[in-house]
C-alpha cells in the first residue's frame, strides 16, 4: 500500500440530513463555496456521498430511490468539480454501519445483540445509530455503491464512517463462529470474531476499491486508532484520528492516539471540530484559542489538521465558521515548510495498556492517561507502541501498571535492557499473563502475596475506593525523593506485595496503616494513618531497571498525586540524566521535538494553552496565556549554527553547555516553533 503524504489543511463537512427538510442544496453557489475554502485556507475538503440518514447527495443511476428525496441538485459532483477547479482535494464520505434508511428497508441485515435486539437506537428514540452487520448481504450492496461513487464521480479519496467491532449474534455471524468451531453463545467468541471479521471486511474492500481506482486514500473510521488497528495497517492510506476534545474524546484522547498512530508508518491526520459540543451542533463555535490549541498540538505531534463542520441543508457555506477556521488555518499555512516531513524525535516509548485491555474513544485506560499526563508535563519525548515494535530506537521504556509479560515478551525485554536499554515498570506489570509470578525477573523483585480482598471477595488492589479504604503509604529515601520532603506519602491505591531479590536496591517502602478500613474497624473520615511499620519495598532498582510497587500512572489519572508524578519524574531522570528536551516553565507548558534532517535543522514546539473546565461537560480553552523568558535546554545534535523562531524568523542567542544547547525564549503567546539550524 503506498502512504501518501497527507494536506495540511482539512475539512471534514458533515451532511446527515433528514427527509423532513426541503431545499437541500437550493443555495449551494458553487464559486461561493470554494472562494470560502480558499480564502479560510483550506486545502482539502471531506463531502457526502451518503449519510447516517441513508441518503445520497449525487444523482445515482444506481440507486435513484436513496437520492435525498429534496436534493434540488447534484451536489456531491458540483463540489467536487469547483474544489478541482481550485485545488482543493475532496475526499468522498460513505456511512457503513450507521444507515436510517437501509435498517428501515433490511432489518435482516442488523446487527444483532445476544438478545436477539438490534444494537443501538430503540425505535421510540430519536437517532440513526442501529448497526449494520458487514457480514451480511449489506456487504454487496455497499460494493455496487462504492463501485458507483468510483466510476461516475472523481474520486481522491474514500472515508468510510463507522466501522466498529462489535460481539453481533446475526444469523451470519452466528453462521461464520460455528464454522470456526467457535461457540457463538460465549461473549469472548463474538468479540473475537468480530474483531477479525471487521479486518476481513477492510481487506476485501480496499481489494475492491483498488479494481477501480488506483491511486485514491481509504480510511475506515471508528473513533479512535489503537493497537487493534496494527493487524490491517495495509488496509489504510493513512490514519485519520477523530477526537474532538468538547465532543466526549476530552483533550488527553488526541494525543494518546498520535503518540501511537504516529509509530505504524502511514501519515496522520488529526481531526478536532468547530462546534462548541460535538458534531451537529449548528450555530456553534468553539473558542479560537481552543482550535489553534487543537490544530498546533496536532502539528507539533507530527500530525496534519482536520476540523468538522457541518453544511447546512441549503448547501449555502457558512461563511463565519470559515472566518474561524481560517484564522487558525493562516497560520498553520505558514508553519508548514517547518513540519513537512519533519519526525518526532524520542527518548522514551510506553507499552501501551490498551494492547492487553482493549480501549475506544471516550473509553481510555486510567493507567494510560496518567502516564501521558505524567510525561507531557515533564516535557518528555516519547512515543506509545505495542510489543510488537522495534525497542532499540528507545533509551528507556515504560510499562505502566498492567503490561503482562510472557516468555516471548520477556526475552525482548531482557536483550533490550542486555543492549543498554533502561525499563521503568509499575505494579502489575512483568507479571505473567496468569499473574502468578514475575516473568520479568530483572525487575529484580518477586511476587509475595495477591494482598487483601474486600467484601465480596474481591482483590483491592489496583482500584480506586472513595474513602481510600485500602490505602498505604510511601517513604522516599534520597535518591528518589528529590522535591519531596522526607516521610511517607499516601498511595491510594493498593500497590502490589512484592520481595526485594539478589542485590536489588529498594528506593523507598512501603509503610502500612493501622488496618483497612471495613465496617468492624475504621478511624475518622478516611484512611487510617501509619503504623511506621514497614510492609514491603515500594521502589526499587536493579541496574538500569526501575520497579514502582503501586498503580501510580492509575491513581494519577485519579486524583494527581503530584508526588506520585514527581517519583516517576525522579525515576526517569536516574535513567535517563539527558532528555531530548528540558524547560524552566510551567507543568502546563505542552513542548516537543522534531526532525527536519532534509532541511538540516531540528524543529522544538512550544504550547501554552490551559484546559479549564468551565461547565460541567468539558473542558474548554478561552485564550492562551503568555509566558516570558522561558529557558530551553535541548540535547542538541552538533554544529548547530543558528536558532531561530519559525515562522517570524528572530535569531535567538544560544550557548552550549556539555551535550546541551540553552536559549531563552523571551515569549510564548500560544504556540511557538523554533528551528535549531546547522
Ligand atoms: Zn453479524
Amino acid at each position: 500500500m503506498q502512504h501518501p503524504e497527507l494536506r495540511f489543511r482539512q475539512v471534514h463537512l458533515d451532511f446527515h440530513t433528514s427527509e423532513s427538510i426541503a431545499g437541500i442544496g437550493m443555495a449551494f453557489d458553487p464559486e461561493d463555496f470554494a472562494d470560502t475554502l480558499v480564502r479560510a485556507n483550506v486545502d482539502s475538503i471531506t463531502c457526502f456521498a451518503r449519510c447516517h440518514h441513508g441518503w445520497l447527495y449525487y444523482d445515482s443511476q444506481l440507486n435513484p430511490e436513496r437520492r435525498h428525496p429534496h436534493l434540488t441538485t447534484d451536489l456531491l459532483r458540483r463540489q467536487i468539480e469547483v474544489c478541482h477547479d481550485h485545488d482543493i482535494r475532496v475526499p468522498i464520505y460513505i456511512t457503513v454501519q450507521w444507515d436510517h434508511y437501509t435498517a428501515n428497508q433490511h432489518p435482516e441485515w442488523l446487527a444483532i445483540d445476544d438478545q436477539g435486539k438490534p444494537f443501538g437506537t430503540p425505535p421510540f428514540e430519536a437517532g440513526f445509530y442501529r448497526r449494520l452487520c458487514v457480514n451480511s448481504p449489506y456487504r454487496d450492496f455497499l460494493k455496487a455503491h462504492t463501485q458507483e461513487v468510483l466510476e461516475s464521480l472523481p474520486t481522491d479519496g474514500l472515508f468510510f464512517d463507522i466501522v466498529g467491532v462489535l460481539p453481533c449474534a446475526c444469523q451470519h455471524c452466528r453462521a461464520g463462529m460455528v464454522a470456526q468451531g467457535l461457540d457463538p453463545a460465549k461473549l469472548a467468541n463474538r468479540q473475537l470474531y468480530a474483531q477479525h471479521m471487521i479486518d476481513e471486511f477492510k481487506r476485501d474492500m480496499t481489494a475492491f476499491v483498488r479494481r477501480f481506482n488506483a491511486d485514491c486514500t481509504i480510511f475506515y473510521n471508528a473513533g479512535h486508532v489503537g493497537t487493534r488497528d496494527r493487524a490491517t495497517t495495509d488496509a489504510y492510506t493513512h490514519w485519520e484520528l477523530e477526537s474532538l476534545p468538547s465532543g466526549g474524546w476530552g483533550y488527553l484522547h488526541f494525543p494518546i492516539a498520535q503518540r501511537y498512530a504516529r509509530t505504524l508508518g502511514p501519515d496522520c491526520l488529526g481531526m478536532t471540530g468547530k462546534f462548541h459540543t460535538s458534531w451537529g451542533d449548528f450555530h456553534s463555535f468553539k473558542n479560537q484559542a481552543a482550535l489553534e490549541y487543537e490544530c498546533f498540538r496536532m502539528l507539533a505531534l507530527g500530525a496534519k489538521c482536520s476540523v468538522g463542520d457541518q453544511l447546512p441543508p441549503s448547501g449555502a457555506i457558512e461563511p463565519h465558521v470559515y472566518n474561524l477556521i481560517g484564522a487558525v488555518y493562516g497560520s498553520v499555512a505558514q508553519k508548514e515548510p517547518w513540519c513537512r516531513g519533519a519526525r518526532p524525535l524520542n527518548d522514551i516509548a510506553v507499552l501501551s495498556p490498551e494492547e492487553f485491555a482493549g480501549a475506544d474513544a471516550g473509553r481510555l485506560l486510567q493507567a494510560t492517561m496518567g502516564i501521558e499526563r505524567m510525561l507531557d508535563e515533564g516535557s518528555h519525548q516519547f512515543d506509545i507502541i505495542d510489543s510488537m515494535a522495534d525497542f532499540s530506537a528507545y533509551k528507556l521504556l515504560v510499562l505502566p501498571d498492567s503490561i503482562p509479560v510472557d516468555a516471548k515478551l520477556a526475552t525482548r525485554l531482557e536483550q533490550y535492557v542486555a543492549q543498554d536499554g533502561a525499563i521503568i515498570a509499575s505494579f502489575e506489570s512483568g507479571l505473567t499473563p496468569a499473574q502468578d509470578g514475575f516473568a520479568l525477573t530483572l525487575l529484580g523483585v518477586e511476587l509475595a502475596g495477591e494482598g487483601p480482598r474486600d467484601a465480596n471477595g474481591q482483590l483491592v488492589r489496583g482500584r480506586h475506593f472513595p474513602s481510600n479504604d485500602y490505602t498505604e503509604y510511601l517513604r522516599p529515601g534520597t535518591a528518589i525523593g528529590t522535591g519531596l520532603p522526607p516521610t511517607e506519602h499516601a498511595m491510594y491505591m493498593r500497590g502490589l506485595e512484592v520481595h526485594a531479590t539478589g542485590t536489588t536496591e529498594v528506593l523507598a517502602d512501603t509503610i502500612a496503616s493501622f488496618f483497612d478500613r471495613t465496617y468492624q474497624h475504621f478511624s475518622s473520615h478516611r484512611q487510617t494513618p501509619s503504623s511506621g511499620e514497614v510492609r514491603g519495598p515500594a521502589i526499587v532498582r536493579n541496574g538500569q531497571v526501575i520497579y514502582f510497587a503501586q498503580p501510580i500512572f492509575s491513581q494519577y489519572a485519579q486524583n494527581a498525586p503530584r508526588w506520585c508524578k514527581q517519583l516517576f519524574l525522579n525515576a526517569v531522570a536516574l535513567l535517563l540524566p539527558q532528555p531530548l528536551l528540558r524547560h524552566n516553565g510551567p507543568s502546563s507548558v505542552f513542548a516537543s521535538l522534531l526532525d527536519q534532517s532534509s532541511h538540516k535543522r531540528w524543529v522544538a514546539h512550544l504550547l501554552h494553552y490551559i484546559p479549564e473546565r468551565r461547565g460541567s461537560d468539558f473542558d474548554v480553552i478561552e485564550e492562551a496565556i503568555p509566558l516570558h523568558d522561558l529557558e530551553v535546554s535541548v540535547r542538541a545534535p552538533l554544529g548547530v549554527q543558528r536558532v531561530v523562531t519559525a515562522p517570524d524568523g528572530n535569531e535567538l542567542p544560544f550557548r552550549v553547555e556539555g551535550q546541551r544547547l540553552i536559549f531563552t525564549l523571551p515569549r510564548l503567546n500560544g504556540h511557538q516553533m523554533i528551528a535549531l539550524e546547522w
